[in-house]
């Protein structure tokens, strides 16, 4: 219903009921508005997937503070494809895409259900493209390492959305507010990535320091942040343009996206927290976000 539409029919209604009556109206749209709140979640190394540390133990905390979801949907900075798919099997598996790690972290299964129904849903409400259902991918593991300590019971249904790896951002910042439907029916949406993700310049023998970031790195967080709390999303957007620190944060935009899926779901006047909010080995971020209540 358009908005002047609803502002006439709601004062046909008032003239008509009583108040009584009235309320309930009012009672049933404030319902209607309620939305699952979106995560943007800095997954950082699988070994989180394992380790109780103060990223996961607030991954833990968030799960507790926010409804419980009917299903979770991930767009993972670990499923980069062409075209659009969406994970519809009954059973997706658990993907163990890294190597190098130990043994543990390889055993780890997260067996929550799919739900292809929901799958053939979010295709259904993707109108800007052909969103393909796929039945081969599973659970990456910027999926389960962080879902498995939300939700350990792997009782609720997990789906992941690929990355159309040849597209811009504006194009998937569009694509992710077709999926704001999705929040009404309490499906947790969650980008999963690292706003600041430089591999190659990795101090890999400080990875141990606490909250260790080099000068660029603490530049381009606190701008990067400004500009998440000021809702200043095209330049979030066209992210090149925000200086060399930029650059060296997102030197490919595979860890990026997950936030530009994230922020494209926010809605006017949502609340958004920042969390987990540290560097790691200089050149990663943990940075996360949360919109909405
Ligand atoms: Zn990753």
């Amino acid at each position: 219903m358009k908005r002047k539409d609803f502002i006439k029919t709601l004062g046909g209604f008032a003239a008509m009921t009583t108040l009584g009556g009235f309320k309930t109206i009012t009672d049933t749209l404030s319902r209607d508005d309620k939305l699952m709140p979106v995560l943007f979640i800095g997954h950082g190394s699988p070994m989180n997937g394992i380790e109780n540390n103060e990223f996961s133990n607030y991954w833990k905390k968030l799960a507790n503070e926010i409804p419980e979801p009917s299903a979770v949907l991930v767009i993972s900075a670990h499923w980069l494809t062409r075209g659009t798919h969406v994970t519809a099997m009954d059973n997706p598996k658990t993907i163990h895409d890294f190597g190098g790690f130990p043994r543990e972290l390889f055993e780890v299964q997260y067996p929550a259900p799919g739900d292809p129904l929901l799958a053939k849903e979010t295709a259904e409400l993707i109108l800007s493209t052909n969103v393909g259902l796929d039945h081969d991918w599973g659970l990456d593991h910027g999926t389960w390492t962080i879902v498995r300590h939300m939700y350990p019971d792997a009782h609720i249904p997990v789906l992941q959305l690929s990355i159309d790896y040849h597209k811009p951002a504006s194009y998937h910042y569009a694509l992710a507010s077709e999926l704001a439907q999705l929040r009404k029916k309490r499906v947790l949406i969650i980008g999963s990535g690292n706003m600041i993700h430089n591999l190659r310049m990795v101090d890999w023998k400080n990875m141990e320091v606490d909250n260790y970031g080099f000068d660029w790195a603490h530049e381009i967080n606190a701008k990067f942040k400004e500009k998440i709390l000021n809702k200043e999303h095209p330049d979030l957007i066209d992210y090149k343009k925000l200086g060399p620190a930029a650059n060296y944060a997102i030197p490919t935009p595979d860890h990026y996206y997950p936030l530009i899926y994230s922020l494209g779901l926010q809605q006017d006047k949502e609340d958004v927290d920042i969390f987990n909010d540290k560097y790691v080995g200089g050149s990663l971020s943990m940075t996360s976000v949360r919109i909405g209540k």
